[in-house]
């Protein structure tokens, strides 16, 4: 595969040490012709999560933005390196995001729209994907089939162009709301075609997200096989995408794509 157009860096406290340089060198090493960075973009809410660590710091962006940039010019005759962010979809919080990517129109192209956080009432988020332990309490607390409906209508919101024509090109990770699947009974009743229809019709392109392979609960891409099959029967775009959080991660798995057979 050419191209891996979702790559996090040491901006984000989540991820690892590593420079990055070192995600570039290891995207030239495995033959791939194109990178994008999409850092998390700052959390327009407070950080719902024990370590408060889902997004870069407001403070860092310059300093992320400018990395890249030399990068970019660096290594010019050996990829192409673009940036832009994963920014949060955040229901009730529209304003405040096109905001922010107000400030940086350049980096919407290569930037993803992902669903981390789902709106349970006034002022309560819950993040979906922090941990098993945490998303367990959460369907015994409200209800599983709650939990999921909530989730497809924040990802309905966001497949909404919910910013104009400041929406990032690319929807993240759709199934991100099934990590933990393996631990529990259940299964979501969401309407996946619904949701891809969405999807085509609003212009998005669909991150195929290699990450979910090496989550424990998970082993799967997101969105899953026969949705990505799907997708391809309905012309939607497909942008690859390994969700690197440390250099060795760069294209992880892009040989399994069900385009490769
Ligand atoms: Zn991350
Ligand atoms: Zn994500």
């Amino acid at each position: 595969m050419q191209s891996d157009n979702h790559i996090h860096t040491h901006y984000c406290p989540h991820g690892s040490d590593h420079i990055m340089e070192d995600y570039v060198k290891s995207a030239i090493r495995k033959g791939i012709k194109r990178i994008t960075f999409t850092e998390h973009a700052p959390l327009v809410i407070e950080d719902t999560t024990p370590e408060k660590d889902s997004a870069m710091a407001l403070e860092n962006v310059e300093a992320y933005i400018n990395e890249g940039r030399m990068l970019k010019k660096k290594y010019l005759a050996d990829i192409e390196i673009n940036l832009g962010f994963e920014v949060d979809y955040i229901e009730g919080k529209e304003m405040e995001t096109v905001r922010f990517l107000q400030k940086y129109p350049e980096m919407i192209p290569y930037s993803i729209l992902s669903v981390h956080f789902i709106k349970l009432s006034k002022d309560d988020y819950f993040c979906i994907d922090y941990d098993k332990e945490s998303f367990l309490v959460k369907i015994e607390e409200v209800g599983y089939e709650k939990v999921t409906a909530i989730y497809e209508h924040t990802l309905n919101l966001a497949l909404s162009r919910p910013f104009k024509e400041y929406t990032p090109k690319t929807i993240g990770h759709i199934t991100l709301i099934d990590k933990f699947k393996n631990s529990y009974p259940f299964e979501n009743q969401i309407d996946w075609s619904g949701i891809l229809k969405k999807i085509k019709s609003n212009g998005y392109h669909m991150d195929y997200n290699f990450a979910g392979l090496d989550k424990p609960y998970y082993k799967e891409t997101y969105p899953p096989e026969h949705l990505v099959k799907k997708a391809v029967e309905l012309g939607i775009p497909l942008s690859y995408g390994s969700d690197a959080h440390h250099p060795d991660d760069v294209g992880r798995y892009f040989e399994r794509s069900v385009e490769n057979g």
